[in-house]
């Protein structure tokens, strides 16, 4: 360890920490429901998640975790991760992870790109920050709003009836905000938003997320068809163009999600007025850095989030808090507690769900202790 400074607070601060070795662990979660289904047809039954190990010459570790919804949901697959995690960990050897801009400038010049592979490396690199600072992530993203962050629970795409059946079983559950996975066959669709909608209580918060499964024609049809009906609209056909052309023929509700997947794409969106709310996933935009970045825009823009990923366990829904509890309360449209979903926990310490919300670590970085007997034997080691 090189010299180190005593902050006001805090333990030491260990500056000119570096890289020392980068580890990856393949660790399968089975969905508890049996699968999870959305748009087009697109289904899984056990995510296939990447928990990346940063160790540091101080002799702190840091942890992050990148899981895509399998590889047809966005442009990101599970073995594509863990090889281009591979691909990127030998330019991080040396380098201070502790200075987030500068371990993703190197990321930069080492890969084009693959903001699902970095996105898992520079979680890890914020939880080293909180540790050697003392301080849990969400202090370091600004702060705590709250006492817990308010969940959504999607709703896996069934026939009408059991997706209405669902919204009990997860009202008992605490939730309030409820995301139909809808983008199928339009006719039936409009069933699903019907039917759940019927089964709603005051208070309730109902979401219609196609996932990019309409044509126009066809999003044109629903929203017309349930324009009765309180319900938002998410991210209706594939395209940015396409969502900008429903979105000028609806008065409902709109989020944006699959489309934003950086600045440009936020900015040019709000712009165009193209929605009111975005989903703002971690992997999707390149990791916390990337995310607060988006967060930061999004309070001073006016605009309300979702905050979550495309999927993960414990690392991934304790980064999910961290950056929801620390985003004001008045923009956070709901958050995700993924590892409720599943039947392997990888880690001690994370968030769990109470009454429909979780709250972030107060212990240093993510506030995660990973369990050695779920990751195995590491499938990267690099240094
Ligand atoms: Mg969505």
């Amino acid at each position: 360890m090189g010299s180190a400074l005593r902050g006001p607070a805090g333990p030491m601060y260990p500056y000119a920490v570096k890289v020392t070795r980068v580890a990856a662990y393949r660790v399968e979660l089975p969905l508890r429901e049996g699968s999870y289904n959305w748009s087009e047809g697109r289904s899984v039954r056990a995510l296939d998640s990447t928990l990346v190990r940063i160790e540091t010459d101080a002799g702190l570790v840091g942890w992050g975790e990148v899981c895509p919804l399998g590889p047809a949901y966005l442009p990101a697959y599970a073995a594509g991760a863990r090889t281009g995690i591979a691909e990127v960990a030998p330019s991080l050897l040396g380098e201070d992870p502790l200075q987030l801009a500068r371990i993703n400038r190197a990321m930069d010049a080492a890969l084009r790109g693959h903001p699902y592979v970095r996105s898992a490396i520079d979680m890890a690199c914020w939880d080293l920050l909180g540790k050697a600072t003392g301080q849990p992530v969400a202090l370091l993203l600004g702060g705590r709003f709250g006492e817990a962050v308010a969940l959504y629970r999607a709703i896996s795409q069934e026939p009408p009836d059991r997706m209405a059946g669902r919204v009990a079983e997860y009202r008992a559950e605490g939730y309030r905000k409820f995301q139909l996975k809808v983008g199928g066959d339009p006719d039936e669709d409009v069933a699903r938003i019907r039917a759940v909608a019927g089964v709603l209580e005051p208070g309730d918060l109902l979401v219609a997320d196609a996932n990019g499964g309409w044509l126009v024609h066809q999003a044109l049809r629903v929203v017309r068809a349930v324009r009765d009906l309180d319900v938002y609209i998410e991210q209706p056909c594939r395209t940015y163009e396409e969502c900008l052309a429903v979105r000028r023929h609806t008065d409902h509700p709109f989020v944006l999600d699959e489309v934003i997947d950086g600045v440009e794409a936020l900015l040019r969106a709000r712009a165009d007025g193209a929605m009111d709310v975005i989903n703002l996933k971690i992997s999707k935009v390149g990791g916390l850095s990337q995310a607060r970045q988006l967060r930061d825009l999004c309070v001073t823009l006016g605009i309300a989030m979702t905050i979550e990923d495309s999927w993960g366990g414990d690392v991934t829904t304790a980064a999910i808090a961290h950056l929801a509890h620390s985003t004001p309360e008045a923009f956070r449209f709901s958050a995700t507690d993924f590892n409720s979903y599943v039947t392997v926990s990888v880690a001690e310490g994370a968030p769990r769900r109470e009454g429909g919300a979780m709250a972030a670590s107060t212990a240093p970085g993510l506030g995660v202790s990973p369990r050695p007997e779920v990751l195995g034997a590491p499938v990267i080691e690099i240094g």
